[in-house]
């Protein structure tokens, strides 16, 4: 999956510290990455140096990669824009290394966060970076926040030797089959988050509800809780919410699709459950 970065060793801590040689500097326009035009990738901070002096432009440390430092610059610099390339979020999927690739899309996920975040929700006096947390901490009322993430369900229903796939119905979704997922609603546990998003999709009753794995999903800001459970009813038959769905499906083990991207935890589990119960 896409945080599967092993040999190396993604490292959140906030331990903000002055850029180096070898770190990576990010550049933003509005939402839109700016890769190095000549590599594809994030501004090594010894190519953009080389392009213009970044000593006094406003930086924010974002995060660490073994010991590769991630910094945003706020300021694009023209020799650096005449340089780069803009990535869409989407184009990171079939990014290499794929290392880089989970770090330019965390890092936009960040950098979303800060650009929505500064101005303070509660009084509107203009926020600032706290110093000591990844949070953004108003002076004049003291409103502390922190990086939003939405949590959400991926389900995969199965019946007996079958599993249940659907298809978006809106425009510009992924034409892949897929799992049933929501986001939680505020004062919901998972689980139930489970029930009601399998309930108003697909019309079904589940039981025997079980965790499989997490994965954070930085391009819809949200952290993805995986679970497999079992249709409650001998009745198989799917009442499709139309305005998500344009399909549910029951496959055979034996005759599931194939396709999908590997970096997704919907794929991961369709995968699982051809290998056999799970
Ligand atoms: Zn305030």
């Amino acid at each position: 999956m896409i945080q599967d970065i092993a040999p190396h060793r993604y490292d959140n801590a906030y331990h903000p510290r002055p850029p180096k040689a070898g770190d990576r500097v990010f550049f933003y326009q509005d939402t839109i990455t700016l890769l190095n035009g000549a590599t594809g990738l994030p501004f090594l901070w010894e190519e953009a140096e080389a392009l213009a002096d970044l000593s006094q432009l406003p930086l924010t440390y974002l995060f660490a990669i073994d010991d590769v430092a991630f910094h945003w610059c706020h300021v694009v610099p023209q020799a650096v824009l005449e340089a780069a390339v803009p990535a869409k979020n989407g184009g990171f999927r079939d990014m290499e290394p794929g290392w880089l690739a989970f770090a330019c899309i965390t890092a936009s996920q960040l950098h979303g966060w800060y650009h929505d975040h500064q101005f303070c929700g509660r009084c509107g006096f203009p926020a600032q970076p706290d110093k000591v947390e990844r949070a953004m901490r108003c002076p004049a009322c003291g409103n502390l926040v922190y990086p939003t993430i939405s949590p959400a369900v991926i389900v995969a229903v199965t019946h007996g030797n079958r599993l249940l796939l659907t298809k978006y119905s809106r425009p510009g979704a992924t034409r892949n089959y897929a799992l049933i997922a929501g986001f939680a609603e505020i004062g919901e546990p998972l689980e139930d988050t489970v029930r009601r998003e399998v309930m108003e999709e697909v019309g079904l009753p589940v039981k025997n509800i079980r965790f499989y794995k997490s994965q954070p999903w930085s391009f819809s800001s949200s952290l993805l809780s995986g679970f497999y459970c079992d249709l409650d009813t001998d009745d198989e038959t799917v009442t499709l919410q139309e305005d998500e769905l344009g399909e549910g499906t029951w496959f055979d083990r034996e005759n599931l699709p194939q396709g999908g991207s590997a970096i997704s935890l919907t794929h991961e589990m369709i995968e699982r459950f051809r290998q056999g119960p799970v």
